[in-house]
């Protein structure tokens, strides 16, 4: 979860699940066992923990929600947690890139082994090849980041989170923004993509 100022706050999913699991939250707890077991966190656990979020904010925040919803279903759940903690969906951030450009970085990505620090060979590269700039370990290639694996995770978005696009489009809240070209760029789209 990365703060980089008091109003304006991104939210990965992943953070937020590992962050609730470590301070062992009813919500964490709960979301441990299912991993524990090898199986999926039930969306309305997600969802508890980002109404947790909500609720322990006080004033106006502005929540950037990264990795969820991803399914209609999420999207559903999401749009009861938001009404429930008297919140607002005021965007959707569609960042549009083409599938040959996300192969592309997908398979750079590396990261490190010990502290968790990611990286990309072209577009954000350590300052020596293959090594962590923070502590030196030697960077890693995710299990999952293969070619294969990212052809099937394509196929399961075009499936799965394709259909927001729709949803979301629909109500008007829907903000396409040129997900290509350096990193601060699409930083400061976004940024202005969001009210
Ligand atoms: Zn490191």
């Amino acid at each position: 979860m990365v703060a980089s100022d008091g109003t304006f706050r991104h939210v990965s999913s992943g953070d937020l699940l590992r962050d609730a699991v470590k301070r062992q939250t009813a919500a964490g707890v709960e979301a441990d066992g299912y991993m524990k077991r090898g199986e999926l966190v039930p969306d309305v656990l997600i969802a508890k923990m980002i109404g947790d979020l909500m609720a322990g904010i006080s004033g106006p925040c502005t929540l950037l929600l990264d990795g969820f919803p991803r399914t209609l279903v999420q999207a559903e759940v999401l749009d009861e947690t938001i009404g429930r903690c008297g919140a607002e969906l005021s965007a959707v951030v569609l960042l549009d890139v083409e599938d040959v450009i996300l192969v592309d970085r997908i398979a750079g990505r590396r990261g490190c082994p010990k502290c968790g620090k990611g990286y990309h060979v072209t577009n954000i590269p350590p300052r020596v090849k293959g090594i962590c700039d923070a502590c030196g370990t030697e960077l890693i290639t995710r299990k999952d980041d293969n070619p294969e694996t990212v052809q099937n995770r394509l196929a399961v978005y075009k499936a799965q989170t394709v259909p927001l696009i729709e949803f979301y489009g629909a109500r008007g809240v829907l903000r396409k923004v040129d997900g290509t070209g350096p990193l601060d760029e699409i930083v400061e789209r976004v940024r202005q993509a969001v009210p």
